[in-house]
């Protein structure tokens, strides 16, 4: 997807991890996009970064007859992986190196942005009429953010067991299961489903910071009970989180990676380190360099906004 409410200006971030466990809760900031809402957890003025994670909307669930819901034309990004993940419904992604992505609940569509690629993500003709997913960007480390950019598809994921429920593991590793996904650096992705009624005993690194987004059902943690699409920040040196599900199964997404120890600047669909950078990758987007074409999209790319680039403070 493309950040469709960016600010014109930016701000910098890095992490800011806690010294120990704690427990802040960030509702979602609700936003709509042609009839689908869509809740915005990450970027927060609050948080802006979960280890390498640095964007994450929620969308749906949505119901229609007809038409495309999803329908995001051309688009850049740079220096970063886009993980996109659905709950129900199908989207297919396009992009600039000629690959085609049809995704459906379960099946993990990470595109590797790199130093540059192009992307058009839209619902497919042939589609049940149901819209519910996440869309989530990592930050590359320095090392690796302008790697060449990549697609990759995964329609098998490592399943971890665990008493009271599971976890699919979508990238990075969780109890020592790693998902095939390409990764670059410590972190961990994990779709997980507390069984109705039960304790659910989810281990941890210790080393990373961590966050839960619950995606339905209901449960508890540490007794607090926990809102669907809100962004539960939970700091580091955790060994392990007791999740407590009531009368039906829950469902969240565990994020977490080790503190990013780079200050980032994000603003519309690109990562940088400086203004000048999000000044040429933008002026390269609008003349057409550097990011290629999606020719497989049937429709207008979307121009970058208006970016009043100003000093950004140092660290
Ligand atoms: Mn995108």
């Amino acid at each position: 997807m493309s950040n469709l409410a960016p600010t014109h200006e930016t701000e910098p971030a890095r992490s800011e991890p806690t010294s120990g466990p704690v427990f802040e809760a960030l509702p979602g900031r609700s936003t709509d996009l042609l009839g689908l809402p869509i809740r915005r957890l990450l970027p927060r003025s609050q948080r802006r970064l979960v280890g390498p994670w640095c964007f994450l909307d929620s969308y749906g669930p949505l119901t229609f007859a007809g038409g495309k819901p999803m329908d995001v034309g051309p688009h850049p990004h740079t220096g970063l992986q886009t993980v996109s993940w659905l709950l129900d419904g199908e989207v297919v992604h396009h992009d600039s190196l000629g690959l085609v992505g049809p995704a459906r609940p379960g099946v993990l569509n990470l595109m590797t942005a790199g130093r540059g690629i192009a992307h058009a993500e839209e619902t497919p003709a042939a589609n049940r009429g149901r819209l519910r997913g996440l869309q989530l960007w990592v930050a590359l480390p320095e090392a690796s953010r302008e790697v060449a950019p990549s697609f990759e598809q995964h329609e098998t994921l490592p399943v971890v067991d665990l008493e009271g429920g599971r976890a699919t593991i979508l990238l990075g590793q969780l109890d020592g299961v790693r998902s095939p996904a390409r990764a670059f650096g410590p972190l961990v992705g994990a779709d997980v489903i507390a069984e109705t009624g039960r304790r659910l005993i989810l281990p941890l690194d210790p080393s990373f910071e961590h966050a839960l987004v619950p995606m339905g059902g209901d449960c508890r943690l540490d007794g607090h009970p926990l809102d669907v699409d809100t962004l539960y920040y939970l700091g580091s040196r955790r060994r392990e989180l007791v999740l407590e599900s009531g009368r039906k199964p829950a469902r969240l997404m565990l994020l977490g990676g080790a503190p990013f120890g780079e200050t980032i600047l994000m603003w519309w669909n690109f990562v940088a380190r400086t203004t000048e950078e999000i000044v040429a990758a933008r002026e390269d987007w609008q003349a057409g360099r550097r990011f290629g074409e999606v020719g497989a999209y049937d429709g207008p790319r979307i121009e970058a906004p208006r970016f009043v680039a100003r000093p950004v403070p140092r660290p």
